[in-house]
């Protein structure tokens, strides 16, 4: 029957009809939780592996929707992006990931993952000073995650927008490094203080590998350029060992700790503090 166009139209509509009406479903039940605000955040320990120290988090949105439970970012942020609502999302998200974090010890930094949509509102950079103003968090320990899509388009603007950012004392990381184009280019014409290399070099953890290799190259042009580097996604003992071979500055990963809600990092951080 496949083989027939109408039959194709007939068996595949209805299915695509469904993906839609799944998605548009999606899509109201979003603008409602944004002004419920049905999301929390949830942060993920960077440990650096100098000191072997944990020196910062970064926060990642989680949604708990009245119904269908508790949603990965996957599932919705897309959404959200084409949507636009990632702009009154991200503007949440920032805010509270400066208000959990002030209450955290002074030398620990949080990190917040942007989408390239708020960085095209010129609104943002008095959203950052507001978000830092009201919690009292110092500017010097927030880290924003941009990621290579942000300098795609308009790359004059960005570049403005990062410096302003970094007089404030903000910090700028490079998120999921090797996954888009022309990443060297951009990391020589933008300031990023931090390189944070995809989960896909890192898995596997055999530095004779390609992706070791890569690895390599990547923690050398990091300081080349006077950044950090940090694996991503590093889940075993191995990986650990061959990133922190190849030059990496900082790990994140499953080996060290899953994201963790806010009150569980309250633990970690007063037993880190005692050890
Ligand atoms: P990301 O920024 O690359 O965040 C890292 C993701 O990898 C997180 O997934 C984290 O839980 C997962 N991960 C960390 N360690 C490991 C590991 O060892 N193994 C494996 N398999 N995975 C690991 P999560 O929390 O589901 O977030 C997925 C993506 O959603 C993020 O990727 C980010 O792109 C986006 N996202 C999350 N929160 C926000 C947000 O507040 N704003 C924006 N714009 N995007 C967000
Ligand atoms: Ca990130
Ligand atoms: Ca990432
Ligand atoms: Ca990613």
């Amino acid at each position: 029957a496949k083989q027939d166009g109408r039959n194709i139209l007939r068996y595949f509509e209805p299915e695509m009809d469904a993906k839609m009406q799944a998605r548009r479903t999606l899509e109201i039940e979003l603008r409602s939780a944004v002004q419920n605000e049905e999301f929390e955040l949830h942060y993920q320990p960077v440990l650096d592996l100098s000191t072997n120290e944990i020196v910062s988090l970064e926060a990642l949105v989680r949604w708990n929707h009245p119904t269908r439970g508790r949603i990965p970012p996957d599932a919705f942020i897309p959404i959200a992006e084409e949507t636009g609502l990632i702009c009154s999302l991200g503007e949440w998200v920032l805010r509270q990931a400066c208000m959990e974090a002030v209450t955290w010890d002074a030398q620990i930094g949080v990190a917040v993952n942007v989408a390239p949509i708020q960085l095209r509102n010129r609104a943002f950079i008095s959203t950052v000073m507001d978000a830092l103003n009201q919690s009292g968090l110092n500017a010097h320990r927030l880290e924003l995650e941009i990621t290579e899509r942000s300098l795609i388009s308009n790359a004059d603007l960005t570049l403005g927008l990062l410096h302003q950012l970094r007089d404030l004392g903000v910090r700028i990381a490079m998120d999921d490094f090797g996954t888009g184009y022309s990443s060297i280019s951009y990391l020589r014409q933008f300031p990023f203080d931090k390189i944070k290399i995809d989960r896909s070099f890192v898995s596997g953890g055999d530095t004779s590998g390609d992706s070791g290799a890569l690895v390599k190259m990547i923690a050398a042009l990091g300081t080349c350029l006077g950044a950090k580097t940090t694996a991503e996604g590093v889940e075993t003992n191995d990986e650990m060992r061959s990133v922190r071979e190849a030059g990496c500055s900082e790990i994140q990963g499953y080996l060290l700790s899953r994201p963790l809600t806010a009150s569980d990092v309250q633990a970690l951080l007063r037993s880190q503090k005692e050890s």
